[in-house]
């Protein structure tokens, strides 16, 4: 029993040290950060390791579980059993009893016989000749016997019942013994239970990990870097995992898609998302890092324009910014989405040449590729670039506002 102890306590610890190691390792084991396609790779690989550990330190404690359940039944079983063997011990007790009474109701009848044999009856018997003297001794004698034979008969009938009270005491104290088992047992689970769940939980945080890791060696990929360059090089065209907002606050005054254009009343596409709200003059940002592709000045419909190229989640795009009324950047430039691109027009200050624009806003766009833009490209590089216009993300319906990027 104590060994049996021991043994489980230990087991209980193992478990529980896997556990810390588990929820203080590292998730990855190298002490640098990965910066190449092969580090990341390797990430994964350590990733899928500790995966297979956590697997298999679920089974085990998932067999430890049914293990002491199985063990919780046998000493139900076993008390099922004491509890059937109290009950017989006691119908023997209860017949021995009985015996009992039965023996000495029958010797003290054979007593009274025996005293009435010696007595003055007998005598007068025997004077009269009813009885003769030799009938008289032979009774006498088996009345003798029978008595020492029940005398020994009882002895050992109070042995039985002295035996079986001892089985029922016994009995008795295995029953409480199973009890404190079972409930051993049951603490034992419920705390194996608990490490199950714990072990589930990290399950889950690993798988997520495997699939982010993933998803982060394909985008690599896809922007085609080498297995062993500098990830920081590949990405010079810096790698956006988002957009953020071109402008500090706005609102949205009209949406990407199809509508009645504000000028011609006719239905036209909307190749991008009105942001008003904010006066000629106001800072705009690039909506992620990138690189200037295109300018174009003073446009009949758009007046001032700057298309940025950036990837974002491993994919190329191409970003837009019309009426703008000053521009601070040039084609080539490296910009972030901390660099001020320009300064929002389209009211009085651009009216002269910007026929496009009925008050002070930014008309933001994003369309997947990379536009070549004026003079670098064709006309049907920029019909793919209408054609590829995606609705920006992160922004509200009609008529919200937004105070941050
Ligand atoms: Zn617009």
């Amino acid at each position: 029993m104590m060994k049996l102890l021991l043994k489980s306590l230990r087991k209980i610890g193992a478990i529980f040290l896997v556990l810390t190691l588990l929820a203080y390792q590292p998730l990855n084991a190298y002490a640098k950060e990965a910066e190449t396609l092969a580090d990341l790779r390797e990430e994964l690989k350590s990733l899928q390791a500790e995966k297979k550990r956590n697997e298999q330190s679920k089974n085990e404690t998932q067999s430890e579980i049914n293990s002491k359940k199985n063990a919780v039944a046998s000493a139900h079983k076993e008390i099922e059993q004491a509890k059937s063997d109290i009950t017989v011990a006691e119908q023997e007790i209860n017949d021995c009893k009985a015996e009992i009474d039965k023996l000495t109701a029958e010797t003290e009848a054979l007593l009274v016989f025996m005293q009435q044999m010696n007595g003055e009856n007998a005598y007068v018997q025997y004077v009269t000749g009813s009885s003769s003297m030799t009938e008289l001794v032979m009774r006498l004698a088996a009345v003798d016997q029978i008595t020492s034979y029940n005398q020994q008969t009882l002895t050992e009938l109070e042995e039985l019942i002295n035996q079986n009270e001892q089985l029922k005491v016994e009995l008795e104290q295995k029953q409480v013994d199973l009890n404190q088992k079972i409930e051993n047992y049951e603490a034992k689970i419920s705390s194996l239970g608990k490490n199950l769940a714990d072990l589930a939980e990290v399950s889950e945080d690993i798988d997520d990990q495997i699939k982010n890791q993933k998803a982060l060696i394909k985008s690599y990929e896809d922007m085609g870097c080498g297995e062993n360059q500098l990830l920081s090089q590949c990405v010079e065209v810096a790698n956006n995992a988002g957009w953020r907002k071109p402008l500090k606050r706005g609102v949205v005054t009209s949406l990407w898609g199809y509508r009645k254009s504000p000028i011609t009343g006719a239905q036209q596409f909307h190749n991008g998302i009105d942001l008003a709200g904010n006066g000629e003059g106001t800072s705009i940002y690039a909506a992620a890092s990138g690189t200037v592709a295109a300018i174009t000045w003073k446009s009949s419909c758009g007046g001032n324009k700057v298309y940025i190229h950036s990837y974002v989640n491993g994919k190329s795009y191409t970003h837009y910014y019309f009426h703008l009324l000053n521009i601070n950047v040039k084609v080539g430039d490296n910009v972030t989405t901390e660099t001020v691109i320009g300064t929002v027009g389209g009211g009085k200050k651009t009216k002269s040449y910007d026929k496009c624009s009925t008050g002070a806003h930014l008309h933001f766009g994003i369309a997947t590729g990379f536009y070549l833009g004026a003079g670098k490209g064709s006309y049907s590089s920029y019909s793919k670039l209408v054609a590829n216009n995606i609705q920006p993300p992160g922004f509200g319906k009609k008529g919200s506002w937004f105070y941050s990027r």
